[in-house]
């Protein structure tokens, strides 16, 4: 079906979607869960572009398919399309909606953008499909306004909430809207699109990436493997100095935001692991051993993400891989 053929390495997720299509049974709800940087909003944006189109299901040249997958350049950056609506954290302006945002996508976006458009139908006629980024971050008061329309949406109105934090969706939401997983991409298929973007990346980039296109246009430029790069050289600085002071110090000058830190220990995992397999490969009856560097990163990252001290986590890192035979 030519509306999913740009859709690449989710062939789970295309099937369910084309099989949709196909059998004319598009749910009114559904949620798109995976990884960040695989291709979910893409997604979403190809399933409104096949609702929309005037043809059949996304034949992508005319006028509506080519407006559903335009961005303003202008403003918002929301699809050209008048009945494909977006919403997101921080999309709009504070003034035209009437709200900061600080805490998440707030209830005023949610009765500004969404509310008035239920009940009059599309403006052009074949559907109207409301993608909501990033759902984990609605609001309780926002999620509570959408419930009855998410349950009986007004005829030939449909939702796309996506999500890469699954399990911070508000239940009342994920019971009301049918899951499509995606999940990380396949190398070859990472490879393709960065093609398409002009970059040629080597092996080294397509493992350190771990199926995320986001995070491969990341480490393609210069500048942020130089960071990545620094964050592991400190690390091996720390742990060679064997020294408590050296762990605390590590530890303060970690970078402030959990996310980054996050990722930038994602990266050293990722570093530790493809040394343990070089190693491993030299010495295959030792892999036991030299994978518990990996699993030290790993408990740190796992540490952090559960609300724990990073500095605490950081220092913990460093004194354990200091015990560890160099
Ligand atoms: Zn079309």
């Amino acid at each position: 079906m030519p509306g999913f053929d740009d859709l690449l390495g989710q062939d789970a997720a295309k099937t369910t979607l084309e099989r949709a299509f196909s059998l004319g049974k598009v749910h009114h709800a559904y949620r798109f869960e995976g990884p960040p940087g695989v291709g979910k909003t893409f997604a979403a944006r190809l399933l409104a572009r096949a609702l929309v189109c005037e043809r059949v299901a996304g034949c992508g040249t005319c006028s509506s398919c080519t407006r559903a997958m335009s961005l303003a350049t202008e403003g918002p950056e929301i699809p050209g399309h008048p009945d494909v609506i977006m919403v997101g954290r921080g999309l709009y302006p504070a003034s035209l909606i009437g709200s900061q945002e600080s805490t998440g996508i707030s209830v005023d976006q949610i009765r500004k953008i969404v509310l008035p458009r239920m009940g009059y139908g599309p403006h052009e006629g074949r559907a109207l499909v409301i993608i909501v980024l990033d759902a984990d971050e609605l609001t309780i008061a926002a999620a509570n306004s959408l419930l009855k329309t998410l349950e009986e949406p007004p005829q030939n109105t449909h939702f796309i909430l996506v999500t890469s934090r699954p399990k911070r969706l508000i239940d009342t939401i994920a019971s009301r809207t049918i899951r499509v997983r995606f999940g990380p991409l396949p190398k070859a298929a990472l490879r393709t699109l960065l093609h398409t973007e002009g970059l040629s990346p080597d092996e080294d980039l397509l493992e350190r990436a771990q199926g995320s296109l986001d995070r491969a246009r990341l480490l393609g430029s210069e500048e942020e493997r130089a960071t990545y790069a620094n964050f592991v050289e400190a690390v091996e600085k720390a742990v060679e100095a064997r020294d408590p002071g050296a762990a605390v110090r590590f530890a303060e000058s970690r970078p402030g935001e959990r996310d980054v830190l996050l990722d930038h220990l994602r990266y050293l995992g990722t570093s530790y692991a493809l040394r343990e397999r070089e190693r491993a490969e030299r010495a295959p009856e030792r892999l036991g051993e030299f994978a518990e560097d990996h699993r030290i990163v790993l408990r740190a990252a796992r540490a952090i993400e559960q609300n724990g001290s990073p500095a605490l986590a950081l220092e913990a890192l460093i004194l354990e891989l200091s015990d560890r035979p160099r």
